[in-house]
């Protein structure tokens, strides 16, 4: 298998989970992102962490990956997911179909992963609504909606048949993980640690290359109290407590693994305090729309770029507000945001 293309350099790091029994299998998605990490964990049950994307290209490689390893798709006996998005759950339906195995996911997947079309339309609907509201232009609203139903095949319905709760512990036969719930670049965000080998399956939790965004996504269960999600101010607090953490190695969900998570960790909590006192002195001359300010950080960034951008600077305006730093000024139509000083 070729992994030219993906970022896994790192081969110590990858040695070492496989002196675990735990192999990087990287599977090509059709996302800017590049290769998703899922993993083998080569124990009682043989396990899977996250599948990889719905198409033929990632199905071909993960059969030939699990092949180095002398391992086919009707071995597997469960499959665990980490999170919603569906690179890393696309191929759930076939894989488990195939393999008869069980499927483990936090509680809150198993409905969502139950309706997944009509799940990912009413996501869509959900963030072409935000970004009506936060100054989005309407004709780029239309294209976005355009580009997310087009990826949506790369998805599918699965059947969650062990819901996970945040806290318990998923026990193979040579190891045990605690399954944390922690929600922030997807509201289904779980990791899984091995405390005694000082292990952790990321997911996209933590990424040591790129961060790892803060989507602003429509809560689990369907429950809105009219309010946006705080995604970013829920992030932050999932990385303090994931801090808190002894963990030698982090395994990924894109990219190489993590040594050091308390540096990276700090590093990024840097990165969003900079960027909030960079925004409010944006907002100092006149209130600006998320948008604007979005257009004034990077420019006139891709298009598929535009959610990513308007996540990252929501999540900002909701750690200035709860500060006391900003303030809404909703015209009915459109959010605009004043510094409150
Ligand atoms: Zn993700």
């Amino acid at each position: 298998m070729s992994t030219s293309e993906s970022s896994g350099q790192d081969q110590a790091g990858f040695a070492a989970a496989a002196a675990a029994g735990i192999h990087r299998l990287a599977v090509p998605t059709p996302f800017a992102v590049g290769r998703v990490n899922c993993y083998l964990i080569e124990d009682e049950p043989l396990t899977l962490i996250d599948t990889g994307p719905n198409s033929g290209k990632s199905l071909d490689e993960l059969e030939q990956a699990l092949a180095t390893h002398g391992h086919a798709v009707e071995d597997l006996e469960l499959i665990v997911i980490t999170h919603q998005h569906m690179d890393h759950l696309g191929l759930l339906e076939i894989l488990a179909r195939r393999s008869g195995a069980e499927v483990a996911a936090l509680h809150l997947l198993e409905p969502y992963l139950a309706r997944f079309p009509e799940n990912q339309a009413a996501d869509d609907d959900f963030s072409q609504a935000i970004m009506r509201r936060h100054g989005i232009p309407a004709d780029m609203v239309t294209v976005l909606g355009g580009i997310g139903s087009a990826f949506r095949a790369f998805g599918s319905r699965g059947k969650v048949t062990r819901r996970l709760h945040d806290g318990e512990v998923l026990r193979l036969r040579d190891r045990s993980f605690s399954v944390l719930h922690r929600p922030g670049h997807s509201p289904s965000d779980t990791i899984f640690w091995d405390q005694e080998r000082r292990m952790l399956i990321a997911g996209d939790h933590l990424l040591a290359h790129i961060s790892s965004n803060p989507l602003i996504s429509r809560p689990l269960g369907g429950v809105t109290d009219g309010e946006r999600p705080h995604a970013l101010i829920q992030y932050i607090e999932s990385m303090q407590a994931t801090r808190q953490l002894p963990i030698d190695l982090a395994l990924t969900g894109h990219g190489d693994p993590i040594h050091d998570h308390v540096a990276l960790i700090d590093e990024r909590l840097r990165l969003h305090r900079r960027r909030a006192e960079k925004i409010l002195r944006m907002l100092e001359p006149a209130p600006l729309t998320a948008y604007e300010i979005a257009l004034k950080m990077w420019g006139n960034v891709a298009v598929t770029q535009a959610y990513l951008t308007l996540s990252e600077v929501l999540g900002h305006m909701d750690l200035l507000a709860r500060d006391g730093l900003v303030r809404e000024r909703d015209n009915g139509d459109v959010v605009r945001f004043e510094a409150a000083g």
